[in-house]
């Protein structure tokens, strides 16, 4: 494997950039990187690691200085703005972490989740990548455009008032949330592949015609983390959002009683014979995906089967049904995807 030049994988300080200072861009990629992100502790599969083995991969491959690609800037989200979503006795508690001395950990949120002083950070900055990427989504000219946010800690699993599974604020809500707020967007569709189901996120957004909750996940009858009735496919939304909430579960039967082969072709055979005509139906002016790749061959929580090339075949078609998606990784991409 070549060797990664140090000009390759330098990583932009953000912190003093304003992004609104960032020139427009024609690059079709905008990839949202801090080495911060390193900062927050491990979390059982959650760890450091994931966002640094992303970097390199992409820098291995040369896609840091694509014609394609560009490596956006965006800062810390505000205080106040995390608690557009967010109680503020959650915010408040999250950033309390800050408080910790040098190597000093607490377990503020359950066994899941593990926080150190830098947890605040971190977990602003990945808010605030979100943030900043649908924003420069929404408001470029240029189509197609997508984003990509690679930082942790992730958020599908908050809700308003709680963090759970490895997540401290809802990144994928929050974007979700100011897109509508600042864009007068009227129609948001978060796809969440995870094999994990947004949880948080449904919860967020249950009663909101405006935010299509879509997730693809293990259920197992309640068995699977997050261990919820709500992630079942009776679950579709109440009062104005009544109809805008859809989950796949899978699930095992008396006849099969393993999931581990679902893979590629029953989740384009998903795709291509239900939820792209859902999609299509609602029509969104913007896509935001909770892009966890658990469900990929050699996960060791989601042991289910799906390609690698299963992601990029979907985004493609994503893109056919809106061409502005903001991705916002949930889980790491598996050792070997882009070599
Ligand atoms: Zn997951």
């Amino acid at each position: 494997m070549e060797e990664i030049s140090e000009e390759n994988t330098k990583i932009q300080d953000s912190e003093h950039k304003d992004p609104d200072q960032c020139e427009e861009t024609e690059k079709q990629l905008c990839i949202y990187y801090d080495e911060r992100a390193k900062l927050h502790p491990d979390n059982h599969e959650e760890i450091q690691l994931r966002s640094q083995f992303i970097w390199d991969a992409l820098a291995e491959n040369k896609l840091l200085k694509s014609d394609r690609v560009h490596l956006s800037c965006f800062n810390q989200i505000e205080v106040e703005d995390l608690t557009q979503v967010h109680t503020t006795s959650l915010v408040q508690k999250i950033l309390s972490a800050g408080e910790l001395k040098d190597g000093e950990t607490s377990k503020m949120f359950g066994e899941e989740n593990t926080e150190n002083k830098h947890t605040p950070e971190c977990a602003r900055l990945a808010a605030g990548s979100s943030l900043q990427a649908m924003k420069d989504v929404v408001t470029s000219p240029f189509t197609p455009k997508a984003a990509f946010s690679l930082m942790r800690p992730p958020g599908h699993h908050a809700t308003e008032g709680h963090a759970d599974g490895y997540c401290f604020f809802n990144n994928a809500a929050i974007a979700a949330h100011f897109a509508i707020k600042s864009y007068n967007l009227k129609r948001v569709l978060i796809l969440d592949w995870d094999v994990h189901h947004g949880d948080g996120t449904q919860e967020i957004f249950y009663e909101s015609s405006k935010v299509f909750f879509m997730s693809v996940h293990r259920w197992e009858n309640g068995k699977y983390f997050p261990y919820k009735d709500c992630s079942n496919y009776t679950y579709l939304g109440s009062k104005q959002g009544e109809g805008f909430n859809l989950n796949v579960p899978w699930n095992t039967t008396e006849e099969e009683d393993d999931l581990s082969e679902i893979g590629t072709k029953e989740y384009q055979f998903l795709f291509e014979n239900l939820l792209f005509g859902i999609m299509a139906e609602f029509d969104p002016e913007l896509i935001i995906v909770s892009a966890g790749f658990d469900s990929a061959k050699g996960d060791p929580l989601g042991l289910q089967q799906v390609d690698h090339e299963f992601y990029s075949w979907l985004c493609v078609n994503l893109q056919k049904i809106c061409p502005k998606i903001v991705m916002v990784i949930r889980r790491r991409l598996l050792n070997g995807y882009f070599s």
